[in-house]
C-alpha cells in the first residue's frame, strides 16, 4: 500500500476498490448488488434490491456474475467522505430539527 494516493473524493458513491479507490460498476446476482474491481479482483457487498435493472437480467446471467465475484476477493469499501458526511447531515437535521 505505500506511495498509493487514492482521492476519496473520486470513490464511487458505492464505495470504492480498497488497493486503487476504483470501480468498475456494479454487479447484480439476483436482487443482491455487488461492487467491484476488476483488476485487483475485489468485491464488496452494496445491498439488496437497490435497482430495478435486476429484473430485466436473466438467471444465466446471474449466474455469470456468480462464477465471476467467486474468484474475487470480499473486501470493505473505500467510502467517499463527501456522500458520507452529507448522509450523516442529513440525519442529524432529521432527527434533532423536525419543524412540525
Ligand atoms: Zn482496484
Amino acid at each position: 500500500m505505500k506511495d498509493v494516493k487514492i482521492n476519496m473524493g473520486k470513490i464511487d458513491y458505492f464505495g470504492g476498490c480498497p488497493v486503487c479507490g476504483g470501480s468498475d460498476g456494479q454487479l447484480n446476482i439476483g436482487k443482491i448488488v455487488w461492487g467491484i474491481c476488476h483488476k485487483h479482483k475485489k468485491r464488496w457487498l452494496i445491498g439488496s434490491g437497490l435497482f430495478s435493472n435486476w429484473k430485466d437480467e436473466t438467471e444465466k446471467g446471474w449466474h455469470r456474475n456468480k462464477e465471476l465475484l467467486s474468484t474475487y476477493e470480499d473486501v470493505e469499501p473505500l467510502r467517499n467522505p463527501t456522500y458520507w458526511a452529507e448522509t450523516e447531515e442529513y440525519d442529524e437535521v432529521a432527527s434533532d430539527e423536525l419543524p412540525f
